[in-house]
């Protein structure tokens, strides 16, 4: 194992704070993002609507380390364990600009946003569903305050500015199956420091 690339690419992460790989990562109190989701809450074509996964909350090696695991539903080590899965949303969504230590960066590309069911940018977006009937035909803005267990996230919606999808960005969209690759990466099983081998 080359521990030396390894830690560089944390150190890199670090750095960049924010939208690693496809998932817009809000690592900071004061993260923010500029998204247009491209995924509904709801909608009778199977391909436009938001993703639901559970995952459990397991300790990791040290002590406040918490890593997310997906649950595997029957059979599941951490469900026989006694430990509850939690439910996230995922939405694909055109991410205009990403910010993390008051540092704005262009992104122009499609990303992931990963949210708690039961966070507060989740009811919000209800809300809006539910008022609205779509949350893809404005911009909203997804803002992380706070640390640790007093993390929360807002999604606002935003004026609605004229929104032509960049054929740039067409080249990024993330397709069903992929979706499921960057899931199974993230939370599955194979990712992970803390591997006993
Ligand atoms: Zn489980």
């Amino acid at each position: 194992m080359d521990v030396i690339s390894i830690i560089e690419e944390e150190q890199n992460r670090r750095k960049m704070g924010g939208a690693i790989g496809e998932f817009v990562i809000f690592r900071d109190d004061g993260d923010a993002a500029l998204v247009r989701f491209l995924d509904e809450l709801k909608s009778d074509d199977e391909k436009k609507v938001a993703r639901v996964i559970s995952v459990h909350e397991v300790r990791g090696p040290s002590r406040d380390d918490f890593r997310s695991m997906l649950c595997t539903g029957d059979g599941c080590q951490y469900c026989s364990e006694g430990n509850r899965p939690i439910r996230r949303v995922l939405l694909r969504a055109f991410v205009y600009w990403f910010e993390s230590g008051g540092k704005r960066e262009k992104v122009h590309a499609v990303k992931v946003i990963d949210l708690k069911a039961s966070s507060m940018a989740m009811a919000e977006l209800v809300n809006d569903y539910r008022a609205r009937n779509t949350i893809t035909d404005s911009d909203y803005l997804v803002v992380r305050t706070g640390t640790g267990f007093d993390t929360k996230y807002s999604a606002r919606r935003q004026d609605a500015s004229p929104f032509k999808y960049p054929k740039t960005a067409q080249k990024t969209w993330i397709t069903l199956k992929r979706l499921r690759e960057l899931v199974e990466a993230r939370y599955g099983e194979q990712q992970g420091e803390g591997e006993e081998g």
